[in-house]
């Protein structure tokens, strides 16, 4: 096995990101590797697809911002400098995938959660970032 050079982490900024986080920081510590922290906003018109005549854009700012400030914190808790922070959004699955390409990372990180039978047709973003992704793909398995 050759040495990472560029790892994509992506994390939920729930309470579960430490977990990932803290073994992106052991693999790429250990492999010398250059870490890419990366948290995906998704668009607040997602989830009401829309029908709800409403204007989204404060809250969405509100959103981003939050994200922004979240990531911050865990850059500086983490030493993960500002330029290897990365807010985008969309969705999660194709932003990991969009942005694995563009930095030309070699692994991609993220968190799952072990799902079992019936959860499992309902997929994950664990599944989604794997198809799709073409370089290496660690899924760090949540406790
Ligand atoms: P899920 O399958 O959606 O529960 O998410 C599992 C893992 O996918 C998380 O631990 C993160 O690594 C990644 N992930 C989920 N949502 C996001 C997001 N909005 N931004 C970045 N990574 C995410």
């Amino acid at each position: 096995m050759g040495t990472y050079q560029k790892v994509l982490v992506a994390i939920d900024l729930t309470e579960e990101a430490p977990q990932v986080l803290n073994k992106a920081m052991e693999i790429s510590k250990a492999h010398g590797a250059q870490l890419l922290l990366v948290h995906v906003v998704e668009p607040v018109g997602y989830a009401y697809g829309g029908d709800i005549p409403m204007d989204l854009t404060e809250l969405q700012d509100q959103l981003d911002k939050a994200a922004h400030e979240q990531l911050t914190a865990y850059g500086d808790q983490y030493g993960v400098s500002k330029e290897h922070q990365v807010v985008s959004v969309g969705r999660p699955e194709s932003e990991i995938h969009r942005l694995a390409k563009e930095h030309q990372v070699d692994l991609v990180i993220v968190g799952s959660h072990g799902r079992k039978g019936f959860q499992l047709l309902l997929g994950s973003t664990a599944n989604g970032v794997l198809h799709g992704t073409e370089c290496d793909v660690l899924a760090v398995r949540i406790h």
